[in-house]
């Protein structure tokens, strides 16, 4: 009986009609043109090779680079009643013969082989005797040098066309830029150069977000993680070492995952990748190493624990998620340390050429991951594919408007100390001299004596990491090859007040642990009117198959419990509630809010926020624990703050009418004071006249009499 394509792809594929692009690549292939298909990962490239396979006379010949892909293509068949083998290094003799003689007799379709196989002149001698359909040529960016995954043996397959011009060739990619598309056209020397087929690189289903990594990035991880309970995910670090331990970690919180890494003994990453495609655990934590080829259609999502070498790396990895078109989420956690890490591998790189492209790599992915524009669009463009902004998809479209802090005093002090020391040092050095530290190799160099000794002391050190991360972000500072800090141009404009230095309000969160505090301790709210706003979230969630979080996080939904806004200027007013949120969502919640407003039960009065200022987080965790009529001791114990910095909290929200000053004299009628010191002081500033000449004089009588 005569099959049609269309026929062939409802009976043995089980699909009602063609993917975007899957048709006019399979005509191609039938009509014996070279064709390349550029399509991202869950696109549906296997089948464009497939079906044609299935309706030309002769086998087809697949160059693939991994045996694990080869053997799940052939698995992947034989479930389809298709029949192919695969020749590699694994098979025996015997089946080596087997395969050749079912290849001769025509009982097989498709033949996978790795490309070494084909610089082997006895190979290449029996693929002559066949009636071959034609190539197909998988993960064919390893073709080119200026791809991320350059293998020389792909190199050599240009002599395909040379041994067998009037086989068509078909090479397909998930990742090419424009220039490696060019290079595998001119290596694989296409008949017609402008044979290719380019897919869209937007992944309409995945939701991707960008982070600075806090620490090791654990407790990110763990609040990612809640949101995909018994969902299967991989996480991928840097080293081997690094899967091990952060598996332990994970282990410990009772989630089922495993390692995965090359360094493993096979049969041990034998199992953990197939426990891992059978559903056994939940989560991969694994190397690069692991994914390529994997044909695992419902991982919800990938998580990056360190910055990616490429875009093109980054790309591919995170393009594991979601394959069978479902919503998921990927996430990376970057840090700078990350950055200098693998700078320090790049310089390693013998050949110049290859060690510039790889430094210029590494620069537009670390320019992605600190981007503030939406992440969508920035990775189609670096594919040369354009679309517009993704609106809904990405962390930088959904919080447009994310409070900014100016941070341009501490970059000045920052920055002079860079200067002041001469450029000679690291970031480490730079922050123990702004706080003062009296670490012996600053006392030796004499940097107790700079004017910038000690002027940072009243921002902790985690800030100063995170300030100094920016100003290299920002390339205000750059890292020679021995990690000294030196300023650049911009840096001087800085310094000179030309320019200022901001940041997200959220990159000055210290560490998440507080983050999470506030979460849960924020505001008092009635549970009847949280769970209300919780069912139409889900409501929404459900008609949108969006994960309820990404509509509006329970902080915003708690704030609106509490706060009860009955307009849409006070639900801009919520955290997390922007612009755009605003419009898809404001009608339904502000509705919602007025029904639970004239309820029957005990609604509380609608507060209006007090200023439109959105306070720092630290401030937030502060007054949530007053606002729970918290004593001072305790919340010193808490937060893990001294006491004068609790009593500035208190003096800065009573100032912006946080609370009332009649809390704020309730609350300081309670700190201990010592009466004579008072006295002394009070003396003092009479005499002198600040409490700034006060501390002046006291410093300089503690380093007369050498008082510690
Ligand atoms: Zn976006």
């Amino acid at each position: 009986m005569f099959k049609n394509k269309y026929q062939l792809l409802q009976n043995t594929f089980g699909f009602d009609a063609f993917r975007p692009l899957q048709e006019a690549v399979v005509d191609k292939i039938l009509n014996r043109e070279d064709v390349l298909l550029i399509l991202p990962t869950g696109g549906g490239k296997s089948l464009c090779y497939q079906l044609p396979a299935l309706l030309m006379e002769g086998v087809v010949v697949v160059v693939s680079p991994l045996l694990a892909l080869m053997q799940d293509q052939v698995h992947g068949l034989t479930a389809k009643g298709i029949r192919s083998v695969m020749m590699s290094s694994m098979q025996s003799g015997e089946e080596i013969w087997q395969a050749q003689n079912d290849l001769q007799n025509g009982a097989v379709k498709l033949v996978f082989v790795a490309p070494e196989r084909l610089q082997n002149e006895q190979f290449l001698n029996f693929l002559t005797t066949l009636n071959i359909a034609f190539f197909a040529i998988d993960e064919a960016h390893c073709v080119s040098e200026w791809g991320h995954e350059f293998r020389a043996d792909y190199r050599q397959l240009g002599l395909l066309k040379s041994h067998f011009p009037e086989v068509g060739i078909a090479a397909f990619t998930a990742t090419a830029t424009t220039q490696v598309e060019k290079d595998i056209v001119n290596q694989l020397q296409f008949s017609r150069s402008d044979n290719i087929i380019r897919g869209k690189i937007y992944r309409d289903n995945l939701f991707i977000s960008v982070q600075s990594r806090q620490g090791n990035g654990h407790q990110q991880l763990l609040d990612f993680l809640k949101n995909h309970t018994n969902e299967q995910g991989i996480i991928y670090t840097l080293s081997r070492k690094n899967t091990e331990s952060l598996s332990a970690f994970l282990s410990t919180q009772g989630l089922k995952v495993r390692a995965y890494h090359a360094g493993l003994p096979t049969e041990e990453r034998h199992q953990a990748f197939s426990d891992f495609v059978n559903d056994e655990i939940d989560i991969m934590v694994a190397t690069i190493a692991f994914g390529m080829g994997i044909d695992k259609s419902n991982i919800r999502f990938v998580v990056h624990m360190t910055i990616p070498k490429t875009m093109e790396a980054y790309y591919q990895e995170m393009g594991r998620a979601g394959r069978d078109g479902m919503k998921s989420e990927v996430l990376l956690l970057y840090s700078t340390a990350d950055l200098g890490l693998l700078g320090r591998f790049i310089a390693d790189i013998e050949d110049e050429e290859y060690r510039n492209l790889a430094y210029h790599k590494l620069n537009l992915i670390k320019k992605y991951a600190f981007s503030e524009s939406c992440r969508h669009q920035a990775l189609s463009h670096y594919f040369d594919d354009e679309m517009p902004k993704c609106e809904t998809q990405c962390d930088n479209c959904l919080n447009p408007d994310v409070e900014r802090s100016d941070i341009s005093e501490q970059a000045k002090m920052f920055l002079s100390t860079v200067y002041r020391t001469e450029q000679n040092f690291g970031q480490v050095y730079i922050v123990d001299v702004l706080l003062g530290s009296k670490n012996k190799k600053v006392l030796n160099n004499g940097h107790q004596d700079l004017s910038v000794y000690g002027i940072g002391n009243a921002t902790s050190k985690a800030l100063w990491k995170i300030i100094g991360d920016r100003l290299l972000e920002i390339d205000a500072l750059t890292v020679n090859e021995f990690k000294a800090l030196k300023l650049t141009n911009f840096a001087m404009k800085i310094l000179k007040s030309e320019q200022t230095v901001d940041i997200r309000s959220r990159n000055l969160q210290q560490n998440t642990k507080v983050v999470t505090q506030i979460k849960q301790q924020e505001y008092a709210v009635d549970e009847k009117i949280l769970e209300a706003l919780q069912a139409l979230r889900r409501e929404i969630a459900r008609e949108e198959n969006m994960p309820a979080y990404i509509i509006f996080d329970n902080k915003a939904l708690t704030e609106m419990a509490h706060f009860l806004p009955d307009s849409e200027e006070k639900l801009l007013q919520i955290n997390g509630v922007g612009k755009i949120k605003l419009e898809k969502y404001g009608t339904r919640f502000l509705d919602l809010l007025a029904t639970l407003r004239t309820d029957d039960f005990q609604a509380p009065i609608a507060k209006t926020k007090p200023t439109t200022q959105k306070l720092h987080p630290t401030y937030q965790a502060t007054l949530a624990l007053i606002e729970q009529e918290e004593t001072i001791e305790h919340i010193c114990q808490q937060r893990d703050l001294t006491l004068s910095t609790v009593l500035s909290h208190i003096n800065k929200l009573a100032n912006i009418g946080k609370i009332e000053h009649t809390k704020r004299q309730q609350l300081f009628a309670t700190v201990p004071t010592n009466e004579t010191v008072t006295h002394w002081i009070m003396q003092g500033l009479e005499e002198v006249g600040s409490i700034e000449k006060i501390h002046h004089h006291l410093a300089i009588f503690k380093q007369l009499n050498q008082i510690d």
